[in-house]
């Protein structure tokens, strides 16, 4: 059962154009995992169904960047990083017919990553052979470079190198074409999109919020995070807002501010 603010809100979702939900680490331990970027397994499985159920179709982000023919409520469920856990979210989105997209850091692949996180969980990232039956189980898999830095902070030189031996790599990898880029830490400037489309990729996705293609570029994207405190209300409430700020309370709390100002005649918003 959704709630009446939720539903409320899905009755008017999905025309802003499509939106990307952000996941990382999909984790089997019951309960609410502590890292920020987990999803436990029973709630990622919730998230999928209640976007199913209201409506909400999953595309690849090679689709979202295309840009055509996307139906109104069209959604890029989207994972960074590539942990071998993902191989569970994997078989819950076959099974309903939805679709993904990862984004791999090639430097670490079938490894332990080699950048550090405090508070990630343990074990591996994704191998190849893991890649190519996602691939063909219709998900797509893009470069999130080779050794995850911030981007910015490299020469011209290095920036090129972490794009294009990535797509080199992971194209070898999968034995298809890699044509996404997910910027780590979401940090990017115009000198990493030009780099980008240099390197030859035809899209890429940050973590700046809004819907996913406001800015009418496909090299930067927009897209939606998915925390660990998420419900499937909460990741309901973001794809009908285009806003990882979706709890409740503030909500509630703006709708009666926007009452109170239509209903009390020379009131001003603010
Ligand atoms: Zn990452």
């Amino acid at each position: 059962m959704t709630d009446p603010l939720t539903s409320w809100l899905q009755r008017g979702a999905g025309h802003q154009g499509p939106v990307a939900l952000m996941y990382h680490s999909v984790r089997r331990d019951s309960g609410q995992p502590a890292w920020p970027w987990a999803v436990s397994r029973a709630r990622f499985r919730e998230q999928l169904d209640a976007l199913r159920d209201h409506g909400w179709h999953t595309v690849t982000v090679d689709r979202l960047a295309a840009g055509a023919d996307l139906p109104a409520r069209t959604v890029a469920i989207t994972f960074d990083d590539g942990y071998v856990d993902n191989l569970d979210a994997v078989e819950d989105l076959v099974g309903r017919g939805q679709c993904a997209s990862w984004f791999i850091v090639s430097g670490s692949l079938g490894a332990v990553p080699a950048w550090s996180d405090p508070g990630r969980p343990d074990g591996r990232l994704l191998s190849a052979s893991e890649l190519q039956h996602m691939a063909a189980a219709g998900m797509s898999i893009g470069s999130h470079t080779v050794s995850h830095p911030r981007l910015t902070d490299l020469d011209d030189a290095g920036l090129a190198h972490e794009l294009s031996a990535s797509r080199d790599m992971l194209q070898q990898a999968t034995g298809r074409s890699v044509d996404t880029l997910a910027y780590p830490y979401g940090v990017w400037d115009a000198r990493c999109v030009t780099a980008a489309r240099t390197a030859g990729y035809r899209a890429a996705i940050t973590t700046r919020t809004g819907w996913a293609l406001r800015d009418g570029d496909p090299l930067q994207m927009r897209r939606l995070t998915v925390f660990n405190t998420d419900t499937a209300a909460s990741v309901l409430r973001k794809v009908a807002l285009g806003s990882n700020e979706a709890r409740t309370g503030r909500l509630l709390a703006r709708m009666l501010r926007r009452f109170g100002d239509r209903a009390l005649p020379g009131r001003s918003a603010a």
